[in-house]
């Protein structure tokens, strides 16, 4: 039996990691629950599956979830709350699935404690890649992919070795502005970039599917994960969001992971593996589905997959600005004080601005995260006139 603290699981990966243990109860066991501040969840999940401890970060909130779920589990709050779930000892595998740089200090802690992570905050390695992956080799845990680009990628490699892979390539649903004009672009909504046309997430990570910010995201993602050159990571846009990604070998041949648009699949597997479980619902049928498609990403309409590139380049402090201003961004985005183009607009003033750092220590990053953030906010002020 697997036991499990899930970081942030009242969020969409978190509700859908709920599911995939309710469906193998015989297989899994929560130890700890997370999350920002939704009280009426955490307590709904307490009362399900009675793990040991439930934090809620929003320390205000504290006293009403003591008093709703204090007899029946432990409860703490803040980010020390979120480390003691991240390390609980009772859990041996730690879901992160906070969104967010918010996610950063409580993975790290998990490595250090020697738990195995199911890895969906891609921002951890964004901003952590380095850092995050040489402790997990030096704690001797894995790390396996939620993402399910990332699930795909790792699926196809299989048991073949790193030095027979020529190529990874993510693909990317292009989002609801795939077929919009940059023009057009210059005066879509907030609700028009939430409504993503194949998958249902969290609001940040909608949006950074909106401005292919996500695609970048997962770029640098890929890029720690599986140790490869930027050089080496290629995007594909495919509208059908069917193949979830593909490895070129060195012999030419591509190997896809293929399936419906479901989370559920790349959550169980980073938790069953290497074993595979069933999982009830529709299964992929290719005659229903019909055409697949694919097209290069335009980086004119959506710079944000560029400026993830150049920040691949130019270093890990700069995979840090571009991450902090992003966040920054879409939260201004989100509450309707920019427009959608200022969003990458934003980040590469920031990016011109950062001083280059490598190797970055976990209270580096933070302070780059905080300076890239600050920065934003700035930038927005003073020249509102881009709103
Ligand atoms: P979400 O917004 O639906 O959920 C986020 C979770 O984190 C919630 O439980 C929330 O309470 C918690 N949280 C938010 N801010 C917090 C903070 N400051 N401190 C502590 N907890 C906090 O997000 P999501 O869509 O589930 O995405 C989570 C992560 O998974 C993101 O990094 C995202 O990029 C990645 N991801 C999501 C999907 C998806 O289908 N939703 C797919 C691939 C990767
Ligand atoms: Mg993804």
């Amino acid at each position: 039996m697997k036991r499990l603290s899930v970081l942030g699981s009242t969020g969409s990966i978190g509700l859908q990691t709920m599911e995939v243990v309710r469906s193998n109860r015989e297989l899994f066991r929560l130890e700890a629950i997370t999350a920002n501040s939704s009280l009426d969840l955490l307590e709904q999940q307490v009362k399900e599956f009675r793990p040991k401890l439930v934090v809620v970060f929003d320390e205000s909130k504290y006293a009403e979830l003591k008093r709703r779920v204090g007899g029946i589990t432990e409860v703490a709050a803040g980010v020390e709350g979120l480390i003691a779930a991240a390390t609980i000892s009772e859990a041996d595998t730690v879901v992160s699935s906070i969104v967010g740089i918010a996610g950063l200090i409580p993975t790290y802690h998990a490595v250090m404690n020697k738990k195995n992570i199911a890895l969906a905050n891609k921002e951890t390695l964004v901003a952590g890649g380095r850092l995050i992956m040489s402790k997990a080799k030096e704690n001797h845990i894995s790390i396996l992919p939620v993402d399910s680009e990332h699930s795909a990628i790792f699926q196809s490699i299989g048991s073949n070795k790193k030095s027979e892979l020529s190529k990874l390539i993510l693909t990317a649903s292009g989002g609801p502005f795939r077929t919009r004009t940059l023009e057009e672009l210059q005066h879509v909504t907030l609700s028009d970039a939430l409504n993503h046309p194949n998958w249902k997430m969290g609001k940040k990570i909608t949006v950074d599917s909106a401005t292919l910010m996500n695609k970048g995201l997962e770029v640098i993602e890929a890029r720690w994960l599986f140790d490869v050159n930027a050089e080496d990571i290629d995007v594909c846009v495919h509208p059908q969001s069917i193949i979830h990604s593909m490895v070129e070998f060195v012999d030419g041949s591509v190997i896809a992971q293929l399936g419906l648009p479901d989370m559920k699949l790349p959550i169980q597997y980073a938790l069953t593996y290497p074993e595979r479980m069933p999982i009830a619902g529709e299964k992929l049928d290719l005659r229903k589905i019909g055409t697949l498609t694919f097209e290069k990403p335009d980086t004119a309409k959506f710079p944000c997959l560029k400026l993830a590139y150049d920040a691949l380049h130019l270093g890990d402090s700069a995979c840090i600005s571009v991450n902090g201003a992003n966040e920054a961004a879409v939260e201004l985005f989100l509450n309707e004080k920019i427009g959608f183009m200022d969003i990458p607009r934003l980040i590469t003033a920031v990016l011109e601005k950062h001083e280059t750092l490598n190797n970055p220590t976990l209270e580096e990053i933070i302070e780059i995260d905080q300076w890239a953030r600050k920065l934003t906010l700035e930038l927005y002020e003073k020249r509102c006139n881009i709103c």
